[in-house]
């Protein structure tokens, strides 16, 4: 008989570190974040892993364009002529942002 031994679980398949959205190179709309730090939570100051959504679609209107209302990059998107509300970007938007990070 052979006695098998299990082997650990190898550190590199641990990542320590989430690593940081794309969406972190602009400025925050929202909490006023700059390039390259994190959110923070207004009310309370503290700083959150999270990305913002108003960020994420600023970030989305600055490196992608829009399928859905055929707009270039840094174009806001709109909506039979109109901006989408607070700076919203429609939902193919962030799709193309995340192929162009990728
Ligand atoms: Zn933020
Ligand atoms: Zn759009």
């Amino acid at each position: 008989m052979t006695r098998h031994i299990p082997a650990p679980m190898p550190a590199s398949l641990r990542p320590s570190r989430i690593p940081a959205h794309a969406a972190r190179g602009v400025v925050c709309p929202w909490c006023r974040a700059q390039p390259g730090s994190p959110c923070v939570i207004p009310s309370s100051r503290r700083r959150t892993e999270q990305v913002h959504q108003q960020r994420m679609a600023a970030w989305a209107q600055t490196v992608a364009c829009c399928t859905t209302c055929q707009v270039e990059p840094t174009v806001p998107c709109h909506l039979d002529g109109w901006p989408l509300k607070d700076g919203a970007v429609h939902p193919a938007r962030h799709t193309e942002a995340e192929v162009t990070a990728a």
